[in-house]
């Protein structure tokens, strides 16, 4: 453990939206915020195409390269961004907090910004990842727009798939939905919205056993998982929407979170159930998830933080 122990205003963790908008806000407020990028700088982001439903970009943007600017802005007004991962965190007691970056670095910060975001989960099959972003995506909203009148299939029976299935079913010409057991997960309603979309086929039972397309996706082997028996489907895209994973594991100890990991924060607020320790973007948020929805959350963390410190500022000085 080096010796040197940095004591800081604000620290950012995570580099998504969220942690970049915390990051520029923070930093116009002289907190001289240190991000911790963690080992995907830009998050969900730099793994999409195009984004086109961000204000702002009219003719759209590719994910990466919107990250890249988001990351100069934040630089311009002095962030300290570091390519590294915080692997523990001590919210006992008062704050400063002790975090340690990259198991060796010890820094003690006034406040936290979490901006750890959410990873989507994946089949896990290999021709899935052979043909990410080619035809094989985890977000409707971003890519549905690229199989406009096309025929493509989702997997997954939770509420996300169901929304995203009928999302899909407005632009594309036939949705096939891929659900594993003879039953949705869905709420009910969800449920019936899909089951009456005359675009969207049902197939129950059912289990990928591959996607195929050398390049681009050009159809998928799909397993009826009782009878044994395989179709294949003539599609351009597959959609994966079979939950996602918030990036929280390192604060359980401390921070009040739901049953899947995503950290509560106080409604109409990014406050957690530790003073001086915020969380914004998907980390604590599984019904929007937008990069725009994300970025504003990051704009309130690093506004409440700001408003924590001058708040105690004058507490002492009273
Ligand atoms: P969920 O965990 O609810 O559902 C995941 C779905 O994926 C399940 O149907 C599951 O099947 C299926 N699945 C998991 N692994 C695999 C696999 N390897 N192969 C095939 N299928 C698989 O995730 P969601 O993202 O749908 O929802 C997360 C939370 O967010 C939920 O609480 C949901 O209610 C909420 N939400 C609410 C919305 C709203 O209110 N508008 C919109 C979106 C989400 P199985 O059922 O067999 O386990």
């Amino acid at each position: 453990m080096s010796n040197n122990i940095e004591h800081i205003e604000c620290l950012i963790v995570g580099s998504g939206p969220a942690g970049y908008t915390a990051a520029i806000y923070a930093a116009r407020a002289d907190m001289k915020p240190v991000m911790y990028a963690g080992m995907q700088p830009g998050g969900q982001l730099t793994i999409t195409t195009d984004v086109e439903n961000y204000p702002g970009y009219p003719e759209g943007i590719m994910g990466p390269e919107m990250m890249e600017l988001f990351r100069k802005q934040a630089e311009r007004f002095g962030t300290d961004i570091r390519y590294g991962m915080i692997t523990s965190v001590d919210f006992s007691g008062k704050p400063p907090y002790k975090l340690i970056a990259d198991e060796t670095h010890e820094i003690h910060a006034e406040t936290v910004i979490i901006a750890t975001g959410a990873s989507a989960k994946w089949l896990g099959i290999p021709s899935e990842e052979k043909l990410n972003g080619r035809g094989v995506s985890a977000c409707a909203v971003c890519d549905g727009f690229f199989f406009r009148g096309k025929d493509v299939a989702i997997v997954g029976a939770g509420d996300t798939a169901c929304e995203e299935a009928s999302y899909l079913a407005k632009i594309c010409n036939k949705v096939y939905m891929i659900v594993r057991r003879d039953e949705f997960r869905a709420s009910k309603a969800m449920q019936n919205r899909v089951l009456a979309t005359p675009n969207i086929e049902v197939l129950f039972n059912s289990e990928t056993d591959e996607i195929l397309g050398e390049n681009k996706v050009e159809g998928a082997r799909i397993k009826n998982r009782v009878t044994g028996e395989m179709r294949q489907l003539e599609i351009s895209g597959f959609f994966v929407a079979i939950g996602h994973q918030p990036n929280t594991s390192i604060f359980k100890d401390y921070l009040t979170m739901d049953e899947t990991g995503y950290l509560i924060t106080i409604p109409g607020t990014s406050k957690t159930n530790i003073e001086g320790v915020f969380a914004c973007g998907d980390a604590q948020d599984k019904v929007y998830r937008q990069a725009v929805t994300a970025a504003g959350s990051g704009c309130m963390a690093a506004l409440d933080a700001e408003r924590y410190i001058a708040a105690k500022g004058d507490e002492s000085s009273n």
